[in-house]
């Protein structure tokens, strides 16, 4: 399993089928072939429907194609979990009052790694490299609540301007369904 193998590197735009190992080289030729087709669509860096959205990294959650979002549409910021960090409301501030979001969005999904931790991994971490980070791992046990946690960070932010339009979210892997968490 896993990409290792040059047979699935795409041809290049010449045509020439490089065999070149890494998966970073299959990226760069894909951006050859996205540059050449690609027209500017003159666009603002403003989004155009407002709305940032917080989700986890997971590579099953394709955010675009799940919440019909086009090019130009939000701001997307993912970390693992999709957890309100400090850098994620970093990144909202600026969102909200350098770029003119006022929606947020906040998406977690069924079958995150993160429910699969505890706080031990920061310990072990430690044990193993003689450091203790600086961050929390935020794992969780029950993603409703950890999205009802998320949702309450947004809002009792001190930094942001706009928090009535805070909505959570449980994205299910399996069906592709968003269910809404009720924040009370
Ligand atoms: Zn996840």
């Amino acid at each position: 399993m896993g990409m290792t193998t040059s047979a699935s590197v795409p041809a290049g735009p010449e045509g020439s089928i490089a065999p070149r190992g890494t998966v970073t080289d299959r990226l760069v030729d894909a951006n050859e072939a996205y540059a050449a087709a690609f027209t500017d669509p003159g666009m603002d860096a403003r989004p155009v429907l407002h709305v940032a959205i917080v989700a986890c990294m997971d590579a099953r959650l394709d955010l675009h194609a799940a919440l019909g979002l086009e090019l130009g549409d939000c701001h997307t910021i993912r970390n693992a979990g999709g957890v309100v960090t400090d850098d994620v409301i970093r990144s909202l501030t600026i969102s909200q009052r350098a770029l003119g979001t006022r929606s947020i969005v906040l998406i977690h999904h069924t079958g995150c790694g993160l429910e699969n931790l505890t706080e031990d991994f920061r310990h072990e971490l430690e044990d193993e490299v003689g450091q203790r980070p600086a961050w929390a791992v935020e794992a969780f046990r029950d993603v409703d609540q950890d999205v009802r946690q998320s949702m309450q960070r947004v809002r009792t932010s001190p930094f942001l301007v706009h928090t009535d339009d805070v909505r959570g979210f449980v994205f299910d892997v399996k069906t592709g369904l968003l269910r809404e968490i009720d924040p009370a």
